[in-house]
């Protein structure tokens, strides 16, 4: 059989991801072809009438085989842009998402403005570590703690600190049981999503990513309870709290939040108008 170039691989991966139901199937095959052919989509353009290789072949064809069972595009690929930094991604973790990015940037902004020479911050289910990662790199001032359950999802957070060169302890801890120090500030992602709920994600969410990472409890709600009433012991005074949280939780965390001597200082809303993250403060002890 002939070898086919650039452009045909392209129309027939576009076809294949068609017919599977992926949104941008033309895209995604640009990306996936790049990927395997270790180039970028202008390459791909500017040599449409290349002929792949068999081993090329072969690895395209395994992008859009995966991505036709709905895997998500960052484990094929095995990474995924965060803060203008590239993450190492794995199923272990939950892919970042341009969501928690809002979160970062509110609490860099808010570090910002802190005096001190030092800042002390834990990212609590960091996952990936996307979270403590970028606030280190863009905080030098930041000295960050990470700490998450999953033994896997540490590994993944270790080696993406050492690929942006950034010193982070990392804690294997059931939200606070391992940690003992106290900080100005605690970011976290929690997971958010009501048990029930977790079916009508979308298959490359609920069949790939780790439940674990998701699973909020019956209402959603328990880790904000468990964090919420453990948090005063593990910050500063006047220790800052940013979460984020599902589109229609604010209301509920709020609540969490007053009964446990937080008072919320600002809601953080994404760009189409909707609430999903909390910054609050420890009320004075
Ligand atoms: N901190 C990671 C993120 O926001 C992981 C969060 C989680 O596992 N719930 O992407």
């Amino acid at each position: 059989m002939k070898n086919e170039t650039y452009e045909h691989a392209l129309r027939r991966g576009a076809q294949i991801l068609k017919q599977a139901n992926i949104p941008e199937p033309r895209f995604e095959a640009e990306l996936f072809l790049s990927h395997a052919l270790n180039t970028n989509r202008l390459q791909l353009l500017v040599n449409q009438n290349t002929k792949l290789t068999l081993e090329q072949k072969q690895r395209y064809d395994q992008c859009l085989f995966k991505r036709t069972h709905h895997q998500p595009y960052a484990q094929i690929v095995g990474h995924k842009e965060f803060m203008g930094l590239d993450f190492v991604v794995t199923p272990d973790v939950l892919i970042p998402r341009p969501d928690t990015e809002n979160i970062v940037e509110n609490a860099l902004q808010i570090l910002k403005k802190m005096p001190q020479q030092k800042l002390r911050v834990l990212d609590l289910c960091c996952g990936s570590g996307d979270i403590g990662i970028a606030i280190a790199y863009y905080e030098k001032r930041a000295v960050v703690t990470g700490s998450d359950l999953s033994f896997k999802a540490l590994k993944i957070a270790k080696e993406n600190a050492r690929k942006h060169q950034i010193d982070i302890k990392f804690v294997q801890s059931d939200l606070f049981q391992e940690l003992s120090d106290q900080y100005n500030m605690i970011v976290t992602n929690p997971p958010y999503i009501p048990t029930e709920e977790i079916d009508d994600l979308s298959q490359d969410v609920k069949d790939f990513e780790p439940q674990m990472a998701l699973d909020g409890g019956k209402t959603g709600l328990d880790f904000y309870r468990s964090i919420f009433s453990e948090a005063r012991n593990f910050l500063m005074p006047g220790g800052t709290i940013i979460c984020e949280c599902g589109w229609n939780q604010i209301h509920d965390i709020t609540f969490i939040a007053n009964t446990n001597y937080f008072s919320v200082q600002k809601v953080i809303r994404d760009l189409s108008g909707l609430d999903r993250g909390l910054v609050c403060k420890s009320l004075s002890h």
